[in-house]
């Protein structure tokens, strides 16, 4: 057993960021989970971000170690706006960013985490428990997956959440149906058309409604001024929620509510039209109104917008239908530290500084976006929730477990320090 100061869960974006900076603030920490997981494990193969180059980097101190670094180091082609970045360069460079500046990341999950003697008992899949001061929960929407009523009670056999596949061959010569008007559900379907599966998309929009490729990689100050880019899209009302997620926290809660389950929806991306276009079959503007398994194969009656009805019948459905923060779905958490948080749409209400009510349990990611805007749903979000909470870790650490043994207990990491690891 080795007690810490701070245990992060979670090893994405969010955790990894976090972790360099902690270390670097030599604060006493442990953190957990696989490197990357999300992007290697729960998205398709093939897919290429939404997020610009310049808005798909995680965050050591100093922003040295950027995709873009990363890039140039390996001569992988890179445009900071209107290159998409493919799935496969970014999880390489996120490992890249583990190896060196996370290198104490333990690649196991967190399996309980419940409340002893005022600390945390954090017990690990393998049976090792510790006690942790403080814990910082960055799981992403690893837990959130949803599933509409009409398909949740098939068997997996038949119906499949998207977030279930990242290798795609195995659909090769079959027909799959993918249930979704947004990026996920257009992305999985170009990709299942190139892996040689026949594909029809089921959505309710009548219309599909795919991002506008930026009009200007090179903005003029003028372009800038009009349309400001930020890393979660272009336009003045985006770069209020990117640049001041603590002024976001301030405002009502129905506002920032509303805001954040509008402000971004799940357009597809512009270099997804062509990949779609003629390759996989429409049927927009249709309800599932039932679905049922028929001599091995799924068998969905659709209803369209004028009450017309179909029936689609395919070897797989695909539900490409997104994901719902509930801090309920926390399987780690015990019932008791679930009930003590309050929240707000099933998500932590969290202080300026991403500590719940819960005192000492903080979030960060997805599950911080009701309290501090859209930002927090994309990887870029991590630019300011790692520094600002590594600063506030440091500050309060309890006295006894305050440092990592190696480190001295005031200096900081250098700027010298982080360019020798960014060079390694
Ligand atoms: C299809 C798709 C495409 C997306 N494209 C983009 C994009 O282009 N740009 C963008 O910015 N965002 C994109 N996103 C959103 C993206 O999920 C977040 O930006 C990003 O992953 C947030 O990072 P994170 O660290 O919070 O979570 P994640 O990257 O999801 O990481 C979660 C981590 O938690 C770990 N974990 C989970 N449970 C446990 C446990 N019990 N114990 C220990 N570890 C655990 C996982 O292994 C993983 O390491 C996309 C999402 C989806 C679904």
């Amino acid at each position: 057993m080795r007690n810490c100061d701070v245990a992060i869960v979670g090893a994405g974006p969010y955790g990894l960021s976090l972790a360099a900076h902690l270390k670097a603030a030599r604060v006493n920490f442990r953190i957990f989970g696989t490197p990357m997981g999300y992007w290697r494990n729960h998205m398709p193969r093939g897919m290429h971000l939404k997020s610009e180059g310049f808005a798909s980097s995680l965050y050591d101190p100093g922003s040295c170690f950027t995709l873009q670094t990363y890039c140039r180091e390996q001569g992988l082609p890179y445009a900071h706006m209107g290159s998409p970045v493919p799935l496969e360069v970014f999880t390489s460079y996120g490992l890249e960013f583990q190896r060196r500046f996370v290198p104490m990341l333990e690649d196991k999950n967190v399996k309980s985490l419940r409340r002893a003697e005022g600390e945390f008992r954090v017990e690990l899949e393998n049976k090792e428990s510790f006690t942790a001061a403080r814990v910082v929960v960055a799981v992403g929407l690893t837990y959130f997956q949803h599933l509409p009523p009409e398909l949740a009670h098939l068997p997996e056999e038949f119906v499949t959440h998207s977030s279930r596949h990242s290798a795609l061959e195995a659909f090769k010569g079959r027909e799959v149906a993918v249930v979704g008007g947004g990026a996920s559900a257009l992305d999985i379907a170009a990709l299942l058309h190139q892996a040689g599966a026949a594909v029809e998309v089921i959505a309710r929009v009548s219309k599909l409604r795919f991002q506008d490729p930026p009009e200007n990689v090179n903005p003029s100050l003028l372009d800038r001024l009009r349309n400001p880019p930020t890393g979660i899209g272009p336009g003045w009302k985006l770069f209020l929620c990117a640049n001041m997620p603590l002024l976001f926290r301030l405002m009502p809660e129905h506002f920032r509510l509303e805001k954040v389950r509008k402000i971004l929806g799940p357009a597809p991306c512009w270099f997804t039209k062509q990949q779609v276009d003629g390759n996989v079959a429409l049927d927009l503007g249709t309800t599932i109104r039932e679905v049922s398994i028929e001599g091995g194969r799924v068998r969905l009656q659709l209803t369209d917008n004028v009450g017309a009805t179909k029936t689609v019948t395919t070897d797989h459905v695909i539900a490409a239908t997104g994901f719902k923060p509930d801090l309920g779905r926390l399987s780690f958490l015990t019932s008791d530290i679930v009930s003590a948080i309050r929240c707000v749409d099933k998500t932590p209400i969290l202080s300026s500084n991403f500590e719940s009510t819960f005192q000492n349990l903080f979030f960060i990611g997805v599950t911080a976006a009701n309290t501090f805007g859209p930002l927090l749903r994309f990887a870029v979000g991590a630019r300011f929730a790692a520094p600002r909470l590594a600063k506030h870790l440091k500050r309060t650490a309890p006295r006894d477990l305050a440092r990592d043994g190696s480190a001295s207990t005031s200096r900081t990491t250098s700027e010298r320090e982080v360019r020798e690891t960014v060079a390694q």
